[in-house]
C-alpha cells in the first residue's frame, strides 16, 4: 500500500504520497521564509513553523491522493539527522498517525533520504540499481560513499572543515545576497566571469576524495573586504560568484574522480549519483556530468525539486526499508547526529 513522507529535519516542512512502486501521488513542500530577517535557520523558530504548517500540508497531501491514513501501510518520517525540534514535531506527528491507524512506522536518516532519492522508478529507467558511488552534497555535508544496498553505506571521504552548501551559504551572505545563498548565488553567476578571480582549489590533485572549503571561502572574504574601489559593483559581485562556483565545480569533480576510481564496481558499469540541496547547482552538475564521462561512469542527478529537502525522499527511503520488512519502534528517539555509516542503519 501507499506510504506518507514527513520532512521536518531543517526549514523545509514537508509531506508526500507515493504508492507502493514509488509512483507520486502527492507531494507538497513549505520554505519557511521566517528566517531570511536572521540570515539563517533559527531552530526554535524552525519548530514552531513546522508545528504550525505540518498538518494542514498532510492534510493537503492525503486529500490530493485520495487516500485516508487507513489506507496507508506505513509512515516515515525524517528522524535525523538535522534541528532536534523540528525532527520531534515531524517524527511525533508521523507515530501519532502510525499509532492511531496501527501503521508501521520508519525513522528515517534524512542522509539516506537523500542517497536513495536516485532509485526512484521514474528517475532512471526502473531506479538506479545497486552498487552505485554517492555523491552527497548538501547544507551539512559533504562526502563520497560506497552505496552497496539499503542501510549499507561506506564513507570514502567527506569534508575535513566546512559542507560545500554551508560555503555557498556564507559566500553569499558576503556577496549581500541574503538567505538561502545557494540559488541566489548560481543565479548571480550566470551573468559573471568565471575566469576573472583565480580562487585557490583546496586538496585538489591530492591523492584521496576528502573535501575542504574553508580556504576558499576565506579567499572570497578577503577578496570582498579587501576590493580597491570599495562597494562591489554588481558585476564584480557577478564574476566573484562565477569563480567561487567555478572552483567548487574544479574540487568537486576532481574529487568525484578519484572516489570514482577507488569505488571498486561490482559487475556491471559504474554510476555516479549526486544527492543534497547543492546537487541542484547546474554548473556543478555539468561538472560531474563530465568528470563521469571521462571515467565511463554513467550519471544520475534527480530534478531540481528532489535534490533540496523534501519528503518524497522521505516516504521513498521508508518504501524500501518496508519492503525487507525493515521498521520501528514508535519509541524511537529522533536524533541531531546520525551518520549513514552508523552501526544502527541496518537495523532490523
Ligand atoms: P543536510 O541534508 O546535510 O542535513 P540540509 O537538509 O539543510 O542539510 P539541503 O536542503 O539538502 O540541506 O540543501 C540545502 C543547501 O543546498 C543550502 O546550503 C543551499 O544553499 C544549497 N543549495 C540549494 N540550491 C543550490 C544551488 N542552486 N546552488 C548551490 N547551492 C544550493
Ligand atoms: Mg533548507
Ligand atoms: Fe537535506
Amino acid at each position: 500500500g501507499p506510504v506518507l513522507g514527513i520532512e521536518s529535519s531543517c526549514d523545509e516542512t514537508a509531506a508526500a504520497v507515493l504508492a507502493a512502486d514509488g509512483a507520486i501521488l502527492a507531494e507538497a513542500v513549505l520554505n519557511q521564509s521566517d528566517h531570511a530577517a536572521f540570515g539563517g535557520v533559527v531552530p526554535e523558530i524552525a519548530a514552531r513553523a513546522h508545528l504550525a504548517h505540518l498538518p494542514r500540508l498532510v492534510e493537503g497531501v492525503m486529500r490530493h491522493a485520495g487516500l485516508g491514513f487507513a489506507d496507508l501501510a506505513g509512515v516515515a518520517a525524517s528522524s535525523g539527522p538535522g534541528l532536534i525540534g523540528g525532527l520531534i514535531v515531524g517524527s511525533g506527528f508521523a507515530k501519532g498517525v502510525a499509532l492511531a491507524q496501527r501503521l508501521r512506522f520508519v525513522a528515517v536518516n534524512h542522509l539516506e533520504a537523500h542517497a536513495l532519492t536516485a532509485r526512484l522508478p521514474g528517475l532512471v529507467e526502473g531506479g538506479a540499481p545497486f552498487p552505485y558511488l554517492l555523491l552527497l552534497v548538501s547544507g551539512g555535508h559533504c562526502q563520497c560513499v560506497a552505496v552497496d544496498g539499503v542501510g549499507r553505506y561506506r564513507r570514502l571521504g567527506g569534508t575535513i572543515d566546512d559542507a560545500v552548501g554551508e560555503a555557498f551559504d556564507k559566500v553569499a551572505k558576503l556577496l549581500g545576497l541574503g538567505w538561502p545563498g545557494g540559488p541566489a548565488l548560481e543565479r548571480l553567476a550566470a551573468g559573471g566571469d568565471a575566469g576573472r578571480f583565480a580562487f585557490p582549489r583546496p586538496l585538489l590533485g591530492r591523492p584521496g576524495c576528502d573535501f575542504s572549503f574553508s580556504g576558499l571561502k576565506t579567499a572570497v572574504a578577503q577578496m570582498v573586504a579587501g576590493y580597491p574601489a570599495g562597494p562591489l559593483r554588481t558585476q564584480d559581485a557577478a564574476d566573484i560568484a562565477a569563480s567561487f562556483q567555478r572552483a567548487v565545480a574544479d574540487v568537486l569533480a576532481d574529487r568525484a574522480g578519484n572516489a570514482m576510481a577507488a569505488f571498486a564496481a561490482a559487475p556491471g558499469p559504474g554510476r555516479l549519483v549526486v544527492a543534497g540541496g547543492v546537487a541542484a547547482n547546474a554548473t556543478l552538475r555539468a561538472a560531474l556530468q563530465a568528470a563521469a564521462a571521462a571515467r565511463g561512469f554513467s550519471f544520475v542527478a534527480p530534478p531540481l525539486r528532489l535534490c533540496t529537502d523534501n519528503a518524497v525522499m522521505v516516504a521513498w527511503t521508508g518504501i524500501e526499508r518496508l519492503r525487507l520488512g525493515l521498521s520501528d519502534r514508535l519509541d524511537h528517539a529522533p536524533r541531531p547526529r546520525w551518520p549513514l555509516d552508523a552501526p544502527d542503519m541496518q537495523r532490523a
